[in-house]
């Protein structure tokens, strides 16, 4: 067996509560020790991946960079730590229910009644090892979605009932819950969180750590309180109180010794507190930046969650320019030729944003328009880029209805296609252009400037292109296709040089942009909106 040591992360008492950014600050903490991390996440629904899931039940879906549509808190966890996740990184029921039903019927089960305990659960189990056997992690940091006492997440705890007595002393359980405040009352109540830690006891797992969400300070006696209630040590209650920016949470995590307690309980060396050098001075920075930039997400969903990726890519790069970046949702769906001017004059940049489907297009190429048209800094991403490009077909070069073919599948300008090798696939998930690619910038252009390199890889997640027949014509009338793939010819950027900041993305940079390194494209963007 591996001597890599396994950390699971539940929660209990209510969703929504940052699960994600515990087990994401918990790696932080660990790998500022000199430890090898990562961090993987186990959704209990049934969808083989989140890519086919609609950004209202499940926020934006995260895109890794072999390509694996994942769960948002994978960008988390990449944001904190730096590391590269991977498609073993993020599994779902109807991912694991999937592989067992191939087994089943490939005969791998030699007759066998193919049950949830133990077929299930053991393939459950054999994923969270994994990662651990496979690359010399020191930590493997296992996140559960949804809560304890969710039907769908049962068999996920029973893996790791019997992961942690397996593992012994290599295996923690750190349950995050909730502790609300009654106003009326005056008071701060305990008892969600001890029903929630029987629940899991009933299941078999004793909690090693308790992190409390509060929106209120927890006294030492109310923790040793619950310590006492729940079999936990009082050293091992933490409380995660609401913070101006999640950023915040290592430090908070790492004051109270939440990183301390783990490696005690897992019988390592404890060692001196690391001092979080650069991400103290981002934060410092982050405080330290007064003059705001209001910038317009473009786009038809107004959901935190949606553009979660985008949002926290402009915020760092608004950091490392000593700025305040606000972002404001504008509604694509309500824009037109006779509002736009009064919508958007307030920004000082737009992004435009990416999506599916037709439902709000019109209003992004209208507000494309109006940020070529006014020279307002403007950042297409993915459909964005697409929108600019039917924008500057239709308004430059004359070519009316020009379009998508996935918003008009008959537009006499096919402007945006699908791809060759999209046009015969018939199932939506999982089957798009997905990942990462090698893009090579032309020499001279703002964006080969920008990125101070020749070829750059970036992570995809679209089925239509830029069509390669309109590229001549699009060259001649000012806007220029500067970012190429190598492999295939097809555009992947295009920019307008003398504006301002028009530029429009394939790809989607925002899900490489990290706390400690912070994406090019962004923190150019962002610097050009600054008045
Ligand atoms: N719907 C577009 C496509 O499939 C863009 C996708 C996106 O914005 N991620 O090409």
């Amino acid at each position: 067996m591996t001597e890599t040591k396994f950390i699971f992360v539940t929660g209990g008492v209510a969703s929504s509560l940052g699960k994600g950014i515990i087990a994401a600050s918990i790696g932080k903490l660990l790998q500022a020790r000199g430890y090898e991390i990562t961090i993987q996440k186990f959704d209990p629904y049934i969808n083989i991946d989140p890519g086919t899931l609609n950004p209202y039940e499940h926020g934006e879906c995260y895109v890794t960079d072999d390509g694996q549509e994942t769960d948002l808190d994978l960008g988390h966890y990449e944001r904190f730590t730096g590391i590269k996740t991977t498609k073993y990184n993020n599994f779902t029921t109807g991912r694991i229910y999937q592989s067992v039903i191939d087994k089943e019927r490939r005969g791998d089960y030699l007759g066998k009644t193919i049950q949830v305990i133990p077929h299930i659960t053991d393939e459950i189990k054999r994923d969270m090892l994994y990662l651990g056997k496979k690359n010399k992690y020191d930590f493997v940091i296992t996140e559960i979605g949804g809560t304890v006492g969710d039907i769908e997440s049962q068999p996920f705890l029973e893996a790791i009932r019997q992961l942690k007595w397996e593992l012994g002393k290599k295996a923690v359980c750190v349950h995050l819950t909730y502790v609300p405040y009654l106003a009326a009352a005056g008071e701060l109540k305990t008892k969600p969180t001890q029903h929630s830690v029987k629940e899991l006891q009933s299941i078999g797992i004793q909690p090693d750590i308790l992190v409390l969400r509060a929106e209120h300070d927890l006294n030492a006696g109310l923790r040793r309180k619950i310590a006492n209630f729940c079999n936990v040590s009082p050293d091992a209650v933490v409380q995660s109180l609401d913070m101006p920016t999640i950023y915040e949470v290592p430090l908070r995590m790492q004051e109270q010794g939440l990183d301390a307690t783990i490696l005690r309980k897992l019988d390592m060396p404890v060692g001196e507190t690391p001092g979080l050098g650069p991400w103290r001075s981002f934060l410092d920075r982050r405080h330290k930046a007064t003059k705001e930039v209001n910038i317009g997400l473009v786009g038809k969903y107004d959901l935190q969650d949606a553009y979660k990726s985008i949002l926290e890519a402009l915020s760092q790069a608004g950091t490392y320019n000593d700025l305040k970046v606000k972002s404001h949702f504008v509604n694509s769906e309500k824009l037109t030729p006779e509002n736009v001017a009064e919508t958007l004059k307030v920004y000082d940049g737009l992004v435009i944003c990416p999506g599916f489907g037709q439902r709000g297009t019109e209003g992004k190429i209208i507000a494309a328009r109006y940020g070529r048209e006014q020279n307002v800094p403007t950042f297409g991403i993915c459909l964005g880029m697409q929108m600019m490009v039917v924008e500057f077909g239709r308004n430059v070069l004359g070519l009316n209805d020009a379009n998508s073919v996935e918003l008009n599948p008959t537009t006499p300008f096919n402007v945006i296609d699908l791809m060759e090798d999209q046009k015969n696939i018939t199932n939506m998930g999982g089957t798009m252009r997905l990942g990462g690619y090698e893009c090579e910038l032309k020499p001279g252009s703002k964006v080969a400037e920008i990125y101070q390199s020749e070829v750059i890889r970036e992570r995809h997640r679209h089925r239509y292109e830029f069509n390669s027949d309109f590229r001549a014509a699009y060259e001649n009338a000012g806007m220029k296709c500067v970012g190429t793939n190598p492999e295939t010819d097809l555009v992947e950027i295009v920019e307008i040089p003398n504006h301002k900041w028009y530029i429009g993305t394939q790809f989607h940079p925002e899900y490489s942009s990290t706390v400690l390194k912070p994406h090019a494209l962004f923190l150019s963007f962002v610097k050009a909106c600054q008045k």
